[in-house]
């Protein structure tokens, strides 16, 4: 089965990696996708997996921001991670996880290559090497990626994660690179 023109070859990438119009109101760091990082990945042939922005389908695009308060980036990645740590945070970061490694399992048992997940450091809902937590990026995974990880377990198969920065189109590119096996 599959043998046609399809690589068989997966990655999947959060939502904001191809959609910076998901992100936190003053973060995006492109009009759209991030697109050093799509053209390694669009060029080593592989498939591109986008999961859902749990941000955006929890909070809304605007994440519940309160317009008359005085806010900064920082003090809105705090409150909005607190909303992501609460139960109901967790809950929806757990179904988009379900989802993810439902796939994750159905490619794999159909014999293709899940080349890892690309996700965004910094971010307490999708950071891997780095979260937010306490008003700064800290070392840890955020929920999203966490949620991965347990639900990938409970099937017994394993996503890799890496994570990227938008501000930081050099070094994502290098780590698509290296994730995708494409050329950079
Ligand atoms: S890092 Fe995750 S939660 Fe934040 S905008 Fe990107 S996809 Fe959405």
């Amino acid at each position: 089965m599959f043998e046609d023109r399809r690589s068989k070859r997966v990655v999947f990438v959060a939502h904001c990696v191809l959609n910076q119009n998901a992100k936190i109101d003053g973060c995006a760091q492109y009009p759209g996708a991030m697109w050093e990082v799509l053209q390694v990945l669009v060029a080593s042939g592989c498939g591109i997996a986008q999961l859902p922005c749990p941000e955006l389908i929890h909070l809304g695009l605007d994440r519940q921001v309160d317009r008359q308060a005085s806010r900064t980036i920082e003090s809105e990645d705090t409150r909005v991670g607190q909303a992501m740590e609460a139960s109901a945070g967790v809950l929806c970061c757990r179904r988009i996880a379900e989802e993810a490694a439902h796939q994750v399992e159905e490619y794999l048992r159909n014999g293709f290559v899940v080349l890892g997940m690309l996700g965004i450091n910094g971010s307490p809902t999708c950071g891997v090497e780095t979260t937010w937590s306490a008003g700064g990026e800290t070392a840890g995974r955020g929920v999203l990626i966490r949620e991965l990880d347990e639900a990938c377990k409970r099937r017994g198969v394993s996503l890799g994660a890496r994570g990227i920065k938008a501000g930081e189109p050099a070094e994502a590119t290098r780590v698509a690179t290296e994730v995708s096996g494409g050329a950079a």
